[in-house]
């Protein structure tokens, strides 16, 4: 089923909280809302969900308006980040509770209950839990059995606020993992809520980056991650240096740097920014004449396979961040002190 949402708007009191949001996910879609903390993705979801709802917009299922259908009839089905189990319940219990309370006439029978949970939990890999309590299991556990629960009443939807949040970082990356191959097993359009930049981009078909109540962007990890359309999306992907200067017939120069900006060929002397990320540089020893940006090494960190160097623009204390591989690094063997010359591989230019 899809779902589509067309012109939301949401406001608390004198608070606007979604301000204007319209998006459209594709049936069997997995789709990730990404953005800060307070930004309305939660907001968005519960909207969706049937526990909010909007001041003015609508939501459709399959084309269908669902804006005024009750929340139990959407037939969707919820995770949250803390994993809302029964504690007095066992695993089994927990699973089969949203079968045994359907109206009489859709409950199935006892039997029916018993294969469709144990379906259930194979498919989530823990049938051997069945006959645990909540307080037995570990979170990630807890996790997988809630979205069992959700998945029982075969939910026309799903939807996850931050699934995994709660989680320490080696389970969520294993966790994260394991819904993408779920969901393209069960291929339910499924809406999932996190601020973990890494987490949408490595599992969502498509990513929705909110700020401040608005969708910023919405694309596949490769489009936003390769063309942020705005400073925010750049900025909140990962770590960026920016440089301010002109935009003048097609060149930007900024700090000692000439950009080429083919798309801003009109700009005439007008205020432009070029984003480069730490990755995006090539450096080397500074000699006489180099042209580039001429920085001062202060230190480098070492990280697995990245040593991340603190570097400083020669003539001015901007700081300027710069990731090279650590083998890259180490063959430098660089000195405290040492002028580098750092030249972008890529950058990206937006007017300011
Ligand atoms: P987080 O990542 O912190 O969960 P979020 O992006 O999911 O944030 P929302 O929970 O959608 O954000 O909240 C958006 C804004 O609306 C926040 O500033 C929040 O304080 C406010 N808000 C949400 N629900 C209510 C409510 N019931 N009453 C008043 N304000 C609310």
């Amino acid at each position: 089923m899809s779902i589509e949402v067309r012109h939301l708007s949401k406001r608390f009191g004198n608070f606007h909280a979604l301000k204007d949001v319209s998006l459209h996910i594709e049936s069997g879609e997995l789709v990730a809302l990404l953005g800060p903390s307070g930004c309305g993705k939660t907001t968005l979801l519960r909207i969706i969900a049937g526990l909010e709802t909007p001041d003015e917009g609508s939501v459709y299922f399959s084309g269908e308006d669902a804006t005024d259908v009750h929340v139990r009839e959407r037939q969707v089905g919820f995770v949250f980040q803390h994993y809302a189990l029964f504690r007095h319940m066992t695993v089994f219990e927990n699973v089969a509770f949203g079968l045994r309370v359907k109206p009489r006439g859709q409950r199935p029978s006892e039997a029916q209950i018993k294969d469709k949970v144990h379906q259930l939990l194979n498919l989530v890999q823990l049938d051997w839990l069945a006959d645990r309590y909540p307080s037995q299991l570990s979170g990630g556990q807890r996790q997988r059995i809630a979205l069992a629960r959700a998945l029982a009443v075969e939910p026309r939807v799903l939807l996850l606020d931050e699934p995994f949040g709660a989680l320490d970082a080696k389970v969520r990356k294993e966790l994260r993992r394991w819904l993408r191959r779920l969901h393209d097993e069960l291929h339910v359009a499924s809406v999932f809520v996190t601020h973990d930049q890494e987490e949408a981009l490595e599992v969502a078909d498509r990513v929705v980056l909110m700020n401040s109540g608005r969708i910023e962007q919405v694309g596949t990890p490769t489009e936003v991650w390769e063309r942020p359309a705005t400073p925010f999306v750049y900025g909140f992907l990962g770590d960026v240096n920016q440089f301010h200067g002109q935009a003048h017939a097609g060149v930007l120069h900024a700090d000692g740097l000439t950009i080429s900006t083919p798309d801003l060929a009109d700009a005439q002397h007008a205020k432009a920014t070029a984003y480069i990320r730490p990755h995006e540089f090539d450096v080397q020893r500074y000699s006489d004449g180099d042209i580039g940006l001429v920085t001062t090494f202060n230190r480098a960190y070492l990280s697995g396979p990245s040593a991340y160097l603190e570097l400083t623009r020669q003539g001015s204390d901007q700081p300027v961040e710069v990731e090279l591989p650590a083998e890259v690094f180490r063959q430098l063997d660089l000195k405290g002190g040492e002028a580098l010359v750092a030249k972008p591989r890529n950058a990206q230019v937006f007017l300011t």
